[in-house]
């Protein structure tokens, strides 16, 4: 008989050299340093907002409204700037005086009194709104869970390759509007299999039922969608990038090819489209699928109670990040584990978590090296010396 696996304990070790810790600049640095680049972003955003709004986003949020918040943003990273400046050991310095500038550029160019006018409607335009919003509320939804209930206290918030899963972040974000004309553009062929009865049906069912409806029916797409990129020799490159990440929390699940991050959404807009549920029901499908995607990489030791039976939670997706044998290509559901069990791929030990995370064969560590990394593996062969 096999002998049970033998899970261990993951070990984080702790780096106070790097902690975020109150009366050391180092917190006033970081944040003036955030709120000056984020206030110079949404500077530019006021001043061409054709160009780097979206256009779906614009009519959620009240423009001259949000002045208000890049009022107080600007004076608080001046404010912290200075403090972090003026701070006697002075490591924090740079980082101050970054947020100092940025902000005092963004005064320059009209700081949060720009007039607020009709935009112009663009197809693709880059979203700068959606970036700074998402990156604000991820900040105040999921690290402030990942710090009241961290699995792992001693994980850092900057903890190593922040940088890269942040640009991973930040296009994702920028590219929204070009990912919904994707989307878009790849629903169109499937006009042939919109039947106008089911969709009467579905559209005169309760909103908490139609809801239901879309999490089941994306779910199983991208349950196959996503065995597919770990199943098939030629697709898991593109994939194996997500799968690199060694140290998981709330900005480390950003990280995906952008060949993944266009396919998987243009697969999810299938069967919402086919489905052709009320504008409510998708509103919210949209909202619980962005949250849940967020925080099921989160660094939180919540239990979830019973939940975990029937919602996709940290505990269970973490392990389909772990490089352990018994977890490998297991967990591909994105909502709930239905599929997984349904499908023999569950693998959900509740009393522990992985020891070990990233793949077996360990990938190039920058942006670049990821992005061309699908190319390389395809071209191996073409490559193989001739002896
Ligand atoms: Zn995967
Ligand atoms: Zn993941």
């Amino acid at each position: 008989m096999e002998e049970p696996y033998q899970y261990r304990d993951r070990i984080v070790v702790k780096n106070p050299d790097k902690e975020f810790r109150l009366g050391e600049g180092r917190v006033s640095g970081y944040l003036s340093a955030t709120l000056g680049i984020l206030s110079l972003l949404a500077v530019f955003a006021y001043l061409y907002p054709s160009l780097l709004t979206t256009t779906e986003l614009r009519q959620l949020y009240d423009a001259e409204k949000l002045q208000i918040v890049l009022k107080y943003a600007m004076y608080a990273s001046l404010i912290l700037g200075a403090l972090a400046f003026f701070k006697n050991n002075g490591r924090y310095k740079l980082h101050g005086l970054t947020g100092i500038c940025f902000t005092l550029v963004a005064f320059s160019l009209g700081g949060y009194s720009i007039p607020v006018g009709p935009v112009e409607p663009r197809k693709l335009s880059i979203g700068v709104d959606w970036l700074i919003l998402a990156f604000l509320g991820s900040i105040v939804i999921f690290l402030t869970l990942e710090k009241l209930f961290p699995k792992y206290k001693d994980q850092l918030i900057l903890r190593p390759e922040w940088g890269v899963d942040l640009f991973y972040f930040a296009f994702n974000h920028l590219a929204i509007s070009a990912i919904i004309i994707f989307a878009n553009y790849h629903v169109s062929h499937f006009d042939w299999a919109i039947s106008a009865s089911a969709q009467d049906f579905i559209g005169s069912v309760p909103l908490p039922i139609q809801f239901l409806v879309i999490v089941i029916c994306a779910d199983f797409v991208l349950y196959w969608e996503h065995r597919a990129y770990h199943e098939f020799k030629t697709l898991w490159p593109i994939h194996a990038v997500h799968h690199s990440i060694e140290n998981i929390d709330w900005l480390a699940g950003s990280r995906g090819h952008f060949i993944q991050v266009f396919s998987e959404r243009a697969m999810v807009m299938v069967p919402l489209y086919l489905l052709g549920v009320g504008q409510d029901a998708l509103n919210l499908y949209v909202t619980f699928a962005a949250l849940q995607a967020v925080l099921i990489h989160c660094n939180l030791g919540l239990s979830f109670g019973p939940l975990k039976y029937v919602l996709v939670t940290p505990q269970f997706h973490h392990w389909h990040h772990s490089s352990e044998k018994p977890a490998i290509d297991t967990n591909y559901s994105a909502h709930t584990p239905l599929f997984d069990w349904l499908f023999n791929t569950y693998h959900f030990p509740k009393d522990h978590w992985p020891a070990e995370y990233g793949t077996t064969q360990r990938l190039p560590r920058s942006v670049i090296s990821q992005t061309i990394h699908p190319m390389k593996v395809w071209l191996r062969p073409f490559r193989q010396p001739k002896d």
